[in-house]
């Protein structure tokens, strides 16, 4: 696995094969496999949502559960259960990240639904609902580590992480994807490899979007070629592995 000899590795996973709440945490003590429980809500996963989304967007979240779930954005809607499974995956993956920031081993690998690379600060995004990667990597730099790199392989565009963290660079985030561009007002960003960052974040935002039918070879030489070479060069403390599934030959 990429630069694991000398980096802390954690590994958020949505499996887009399965359609339940949330699976489970496994953290690789080792090569065993350990069974956690899951977290829910708790006042750290409260205020590092309050610190991470807007509160309007929460209350908007909270609200819309109250009344029975609504349509968020396009294709996205908040059904019972929705909100409490989006709980269950950022509490989850919290406590992933502080069996690494705690010391207990190198590699966490949190397997949860509903995904979350696509929510935003301020709004939800392909069926997502709260950034659970971008929540870990919060919880990481406040723990001190002073760079951390997101690394997202799903075959749609990051860019909830990429949204958030733009303007910073503490944060190297990098993103292979199909070239799908933007699909709407909840996804105005293009994945394309003109966006780079802004402000103090220029630079730090890393698309690589590759044709359709790009296949291992395909991965493997922008892996190489381009994530590892940057990865290299900022040196992060931490790598985030934001791990979806679905690039397959029919995405
Ligand atoms: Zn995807």
């Amino acid at each position: 696995m990429l630069c694991v000899s000398r980096a802390e590795l954690f590994v958020s996973c949505f499996g887009l094969g399965f359609f339940i709440l949330v699976l489970f945490v496994c953290l690789l003590s080792g090569n065993k496999p350990v069974l956690v429980k899951l977290q829910r809500t708790s006042c750290v996963l409260n205020i590092r949502l309050i610190l991470l989304w807007s509160s309007e967007y929460i209350e908007e979240l909270v609200q819309t559960n109250a009344n029975g779930g609504n349509k968020l954005c396009e294709g996205t809607f908040l059904n019972p259960g929705s909100w409490g499974a989006a709980l269950l995956a950022a509490g989850t993956t919290l406590s992933a990240m502080r069996h690494i920031l705690h010391g207990h081993g190198k590699i966490a690998y949190a397997l949860v639904r509903p995904p979350g690379h696509h929510a935003q600060p301020d709004h939800a995004d392909g069926y997502c609902f709260l950034n659970n990667a971008g929540l870990a990597v919060h919880l990481t730099l406040d723990s001190g580590r002073a760079k951390v790199a997101v690394v997202d392989i799903d075959v749609h565009y990051g860019n909830g992480a990429a949204e958030g963290f733009y303007r910073m660079d503490n944060l190297l985030t990098i993103s292979l994807h199909m070239n799908h561009g933007s699909w709407g007002p909840s996804h105005p960003q293009s994945g394309s490899s003109d966006e780079i960052g802004e402000g103090r974040g220029l630079g730090y935002n890393l698309n690589i979007p590759l044709p359709n039918g790009s296949g291992d070879l395909g991965y493997e030489y922008a892996m190489n070629e381009l994530v590892v070479a940057a990865i290299d060069k900022f040196q992060p403390q931490l790598l985030v592995f934001v791990i979806g599934q679905d690039s397959s030959m029919v995405s």
